[in-house]
């Protein structure tokens, strides 16, 4: 079924969906570069407060950090959990707060903005998880007659984003803790290139740009990958939820180019595979990080589908057929 009316939509649509990914990338990578600009002015005032002549004495930020400082950061993670619930497991212990030296105090600054721009992203990315699952669940309806809407109908439409969508997306998808996870390693990164600059006796110049090349770099990589793989298996699971009352069983697809992986390959020549059995990661995309599979429904006998369809649907024979026509 090279040719079916069905793969050629979900190639348009695949095509218009990457149209937003890239909307969303261009987004996040703004906002990186707001982050850093952030991160560098915060820097700056660290380097006038300890600094003398462009350089921090390393023992300086051993010293027990200044109680306002403390205070701030305190009131800074109460004001950011109360906005995130979510991210309440993640606030220090207040009595460990009011221990830190500034090496400290400016570590766990550092960690607190990497959880409020994973916060903010969440956001942003399962806004944008909703709105594929809208467009894929429009653009592929069999029985609402969606089917048959061009793509720029689809297309005009707004994405309906809904806030229990975004809750889904962010704990059934994971969205929220690869995210956690991946800003953690991050901060970690963070707070090891500032206290060995330091000890270096690194300038501000230096500092800074070695901070904001991996604050970019690493948040970038991260939130691509999410949109990339999480993308995909959107776009899959709203595939199914399209056909999975007129079908029993998939058939696996790859791009069939030659990036396909050897996992990914094998699935597709070896299905068809039965819908109630479908495991994303197993039998199902996506299969690992950057995959870009999809499914397709898989009907063996044409006959016997168009006779259960007539039966289903109270349809006649002709409709059975031109909606078989558009699988085959
Ligand atoms: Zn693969
Ligand atoms: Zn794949």
């Amino acid at each position: 079924m090279a040719d079916s009316y069905w793969i050629k939509r979900q190639l348009d649509l695949l095509k218009a969906l990457e149209k937003d990914e890239e909307k969303v990338k261009k987004r996040l990578a703004k906002l990186y570069l707001q982050d850093a600009q952030d991160l560098e002015r915060e820097i700056a005032l660290y380097y006038q407060r300890y600094g003398k002549d462009g350089v921090i004495e390393f023992r300086r930020l051993l010293e027990n950090a200044d109680p306002a400082q403390k205070e701030q950061i305190w009131k800074a993670w109460e004001s950011f959990t109360a906005q995130n619930p979510e991210y309440a497991h993640l606030t220090p212990q207040r009595e460990n707060i009011y221990k830190l030296n500034r090496l400290e105090a400016e570590q766990e600054s550092i960690r607190l903005r990497a959880m409020e721009s994973a916060a903010r992203d969440e956001k942003i990315i399962t806004a944008h998880l909703s709105k594929i699952s809208e467009r894929t669940r429009i653009g592929t309806n069999i029985r609402g007659g969606a089917f048959h809407k061009t793509l720029a109908e689809i297309a005009s439409r707004p994405g309906r984003v809904t806030a229990a969508d975004m809750s889904y997306y962010a704990t059934e998808f994971g969205v929220r803790d690869y995210l956690i996870t991946d800003r953690e390693k991050m901060a970690k990164y963070l707070q090891t290139d500032f206290a060995q600059g330091i000890a270096r006796g690194d300038s501000y110049r230096t500092m800074t740009k070695a901070l904001s090349e991996r604050l970019q770099k690493v948040s970038r990589k991260d939130a691509y990958g999410i949109i990339y793989t999480e993308g995909t298996h959107v776009h899959a699971e709203a595939s199914m939820e399209a056909i999975k009352a007129d079908f029993t069983e998939y058939s696996f697809s790859t791009y069939n180019d030659d990036k396909v992986c050897k996992i990914c390959r094998a699935l597709e020549d070896h299905g068809p595979y039965k819908i109630t059995e479908a495991v994303a990661g197993v039998n199902f995309p996506p299969m690992h990080p950057y995959c870009r599979c999809r499914i397709e429904p898989h009907v063996s006998d044409w006959d016997k589908w168009m006779d259960d369809y007539v039966a289903r649907h109270s349809a006649t024979k002709e409709e059975a057929q031109k909606m078989a026509g558009d699988f085959q």
